[in-house]
């Protein structure tokens, strides 16, 4: 159903300087354009504003005329939540600007940024703050839902080191929410954030990150899949914060077939870098670019493959280490198969994550919204492909390979009761995911009341909505 047009005329002469896209404007199409075309909708217009008080008049209008609104911040949803289907599209996109404040170490993005503008910025200073690990990703989602980066394992999520959001509520109001105002907003976005209004700016703390970091990449043949994965739970079994690593089962980009890739992280020298990788290196890798390079580069190193374009399915898996190597063989070589069996499959992979928890779970699960602090690592299963007729048929192939390392958490927290009530990753949960259904544990309750007070009627209600209704 299209807006009808006096309406659109009404927010036209609202609107002074955020610009319309409409269906029948030249750069529409364009302005529709998502991380994954799976994420894309035919919205009835897209408002980019470049400041607050636009945004409270477009959200009034959208409410006056009964229309949908979607918010964009930096487009990654492949479910499209960031989107709407003949609705208003609130696209932060011309609010992207960041401010370092050097004497208070932290850094300000606007809500449409993304982390290369802050990675950049606080670089730029010497400064670095806990963003996500592909710095095209926006700083919107990954806020609201958490965020995991390289710093993590120092300094906690993303949303441990928000200081402030500034936020625009469905009754056009514009707060600040913090720990000293609006302190259960700040709560709730803190975790389910998306549910409460469109943040137009987030303050981080920032930390100093003059020295560079030892990070790179190792790429290994497939029969090395066992030790790697020993080298990993080693890792993790001796912690030390300062240490990351993501392992990618994936084909090489060269057609030479099924690889390893380990991306690692070292936030300190080289000759201790060198040491905490030596039983990575020691696996002889057909691929190591490990070298002392700046932070804000690290955050780059995954962008060759996580491109613009094409269709993609990101289903969320959970594991608690030692990860068994059998079990990862499994995994690594159905995944094989089917990807090889599929060439339009080529560019897909499963990502595992491993990240020292302790600075994450050391902080009160009350204390903040998001429910899934706990010690289990995340990773994705990614599927990437390019013909629509094979949306369903991909995405059923992807959910049975998340209900395999579903079943083998449950079967490694046989203390939790209730399986389903290990809560996970917010930020890797497409919404109607069946497997990963407990977004919110426990912390349901309270955010029902935080929801009626800031949104009683629903209007941000494209990501885990939480319903009103107990
Ligand atoms: C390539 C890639 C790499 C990733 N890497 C990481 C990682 O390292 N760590 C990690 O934790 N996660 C990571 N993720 C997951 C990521 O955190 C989520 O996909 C996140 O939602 C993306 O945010 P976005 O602003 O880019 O997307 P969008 O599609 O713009 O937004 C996602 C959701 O957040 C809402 N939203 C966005 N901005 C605002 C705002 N300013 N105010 C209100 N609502 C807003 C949108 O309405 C939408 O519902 C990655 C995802 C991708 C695709």
């Amino acid at each position: 159903m299209s807006i009808h047009p006096a309406a659109l005329e009404a927010l036209r002469s609202r609107l002074n300087s955020a610009t319309i896209y409409t269906p029948d404007s030249e750069n529409y199409k364009q302005s529709l354009i998502r991380w994954s075309d799976t994420g894309m909708r035919h919205a009835g217009v897209v408002v980019q504003p470049t400041q607050a008080p636009e945004i409270s008049v477009a959200l009034l209008w959208a409410q006056e005329n009964d229309i949908e609104v979607a918010v964009k911040g930096g487009g990654h949803s492949i479910s499209g939540t960031s989107s709407s289907d003949g609705g208003l599209v609130i696209d932060l996109s011309r609010m992207n600007g960041v401010t370092v404040d050097t004497t208070r170490k932290s850094i300000t993005a606007q809500g449409g940024a993304t982390w290369k503008e802050v990675d950049e910025a606080g670089a730029a200073h010497g400064l670095a703050a806990v963003g996500g690990t592909v710095n095209h990703t926006g700083v919107g989602g990954l806020t609201l839902g958490g965020g995991y980066g390289w710093l993590s394992g120092q300094y906690g999520l993303t949303i441990d080191n928000l200081l402030s959001a500034t936020v625009v509520l469905a009754d056009g109001r514009t707060v600040t929410a913090s720990n000293s105002e609006n302190e259960d907003l700040f709560w709730g976005l803190r975790g389910a954030g998306y549910n409460f209004g469109v943040v137009v700016d987030f303050t981080y703390q920032a930390y100093d990150q003059k020295n560079p970091v030892f990070s790179g990449i190792l790429g290994y043949t497939p029969d090395k899949l066992e030790g790697v994965v020993g080298a990993l739970n080693e890792a993790l079994a001796h912690p030390d914060s300062r240490f990351g690593a993501m392992c990618i089962l994936t084909l090489a980009p060269d057609g030479s077939g099924p690889m390893i890739i380990l991306i690692g992280f070292f936030n300190g020298s080289r000759e201790e870098g060198q040491s905490k990788f030596a039983g990575f290196t020691a696996l002889d890798p057909v691929l190591n670019t490990l070298d002392m390079i700046p932070y804000s580069v690290v955050n780059t190193l995954q962008n060759p493959q996580a491109t613009y374009g094409d269709r993609k399915s990101f289903k969320g898996i959970f594991f608690q280490p030692p990860l068994d190597p059998l079990f990862a063989r499994t995994i690594f070589n159905d995944f094989m198969t089917k990807i090889q069996s599929e060439p339009d499959l080529a560019a897909s992979a499963i990502i595992l994550e491993f990240t020292d928890m302790r600075k994450i779970c050391e902080v009160p699960l009350a204390s903040t919204s998001l429910a899934s602090r706990n010690t289990t690592q995340n990773g994705i299963v990614y599927l990437r492909w390019t013909d629509p007729a094979k949306d369903l048929e991909h995405r059923a192939w992807a959910r049975e390979a998340q209900a395999k390392w579903k079943a083998e958490l449950d079967a490694a927290t046989p203390d939790q009761g209730d399986k389903s009530s290990v809560p996970q990753y917010i930020n890797y949960a497409e919404p109607g995911d069946s497997i990963v259904s407990n977004i919110y544990g426990g912390n349901i309750g309270r955010l029902r009341e935080v929801k009626i007070k800031y949104d009683p009627n629903n209007v941000f209600h494209k990501m885990h909505p939480i319903s009103t209704n107990a």
